[in-house]
């Protein structure tokens, strides 16, 4: 069987899916705050159908995501029928959601029950007011706080939460995010901002970089790096007394397309190639039409094929994607 493999020799083995364009909160570098859901969602049996297929050309790891996937009815059950496929080598999947983990206190043993592995949590402030601030939620910072440690207590690990980071908003959190990941034993990873959000309040002013970050931790304690999977994303970092780690992110100042194994499902069925892809390719509306398992298989490889070589932020010719975040899935 010929896995999944794009015209620029890259081996897509991750898959994101965006399960419900729905979400409870409102950060600020996300959405303007007046927008609801923008696409549809569709059964989740639909959903279990395509990253089945996808699953039988290579995909190995699998993200749920949306919008705020624990909104969504059914996920326990979904998760469960998830964990029962095999990679093309018979291993399980490798499958975690993203979330803000507002409702996660009570869902993480159920979701751990499931067959979830483990499980990612965006927080942007460990100060309650700040979080208020930031999401235009009041009483989350508990709520979240709360389902972290649920989610440690049942074993989703590593549990690893993710921080956007915008100058004069939360750049002055990242000492205080250190202190947390070294107290909590979770995994932080620090985000540079992207230009993907509804509003258009991206510069690059406003993104805070990989070296200013390490400049930030190295005054709180001397940070030593972690070694790296050539597809992970993040640069990993401990301090020099091996408590805590921290992940950075690096997009915008160190982009990583080069080793991209990655394509989303967004909820509407549409796959995405490349989180600044400025098109959709319609997977969902092949099967109304009644296509069969082989020709969604065809349709894929055709799509994956065309994946884009990497972004093309903060050069002069950059386009907006078609979608925002919360709309893709991230
Ligand atoms: N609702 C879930 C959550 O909060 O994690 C899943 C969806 S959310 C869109 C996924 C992740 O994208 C979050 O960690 C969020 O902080 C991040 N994100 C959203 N907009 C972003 C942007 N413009 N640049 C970088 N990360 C962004």
């Amino acid at each position: 069987m010929n896995r999944l493999r794009d015209k620029h020799g890259r081996y897509i083995t991750d898959l994101r899916v965006s399960i419900t364009d729905h979400c409870n909160y409102r950060c600020v570098y996300c959405r303007t705050g007046n927008e609801g859901a923008i696409y549809s969602e569709l059964p989740l049996a639909e959903y279990l159908r395509m990253v089945r297929i996808f699953v039988e050309l290579g995909i190995e790891k699998v993200r749920l995501t949306g919008g705020e996937p624990l909104l969504r009815r059914g996920l326990v059950e979904f998760v469960r029928d998830l964990a029962k496929l095999r990679t093309l080598d018979g291993q399980p999947l490798d499958l975690a959601i993203t979330t803000n983990g507002h409702l996660l206190a009570d869902l993480a043993q159920p979701l751990k029950d499931a067959g979830l592995s483990r499980i990612t949590v965006s927080m942007d402030a460990v100060d309650a007011e700040k979080f208020a601030r930031i999401t235009r939620v009041s009483n989350g910072f508990q709520k979240v706080l709360a389902g972290i440690r649920a989610a440690k207590r049942v074993g989703l690990e590593p549990v690893k939460v993710n921080c956007v980071l915008l100058r004069g908003f939360n750049d002055d959190q990242i000492i205080e995010f250190a202190r947390f990941s070294r107290e909590e034993g979770v995994v932080l990873r620090f985000i540079e901002f992207m230009p993907l959000e509804e509003d258009r309040v991206w510069s690059p002013e406003v993104v805070v970089t990989m070296a200013e970050v390490l400049e930030k931790l190295n005054q709180f304690r001397p940070v030593r790096q972690l070694p790296n999977a050539l597809s992970e994303t993040a640069r990993r970092y401990t301090f020099d007394d091996g408590i805590g780690e921290m992940g950075i992110i690096a997009p915008v100042s160190n982009p990583f397309c080069g080793h991209c194994s990655r394509v989303r499902l967004t909820s509407d069925g549409k796959i995405r190639t490349c989180l600044f892809s400025l098109l959709d390719h319609d997977l969902f509306s092949r099967v109304q039409a009644g296509a069969n398992d082989a020709q969604l298989s065809e349709y894929i490889r055709t799509v994956v094929d065309q994946k884009e070589a990497r972004h093309h932020i903060g050069e002069s010719g950059f386009v907006k994607p078609s979608r925002s975040m919360v709309h893709i899935g991230g």
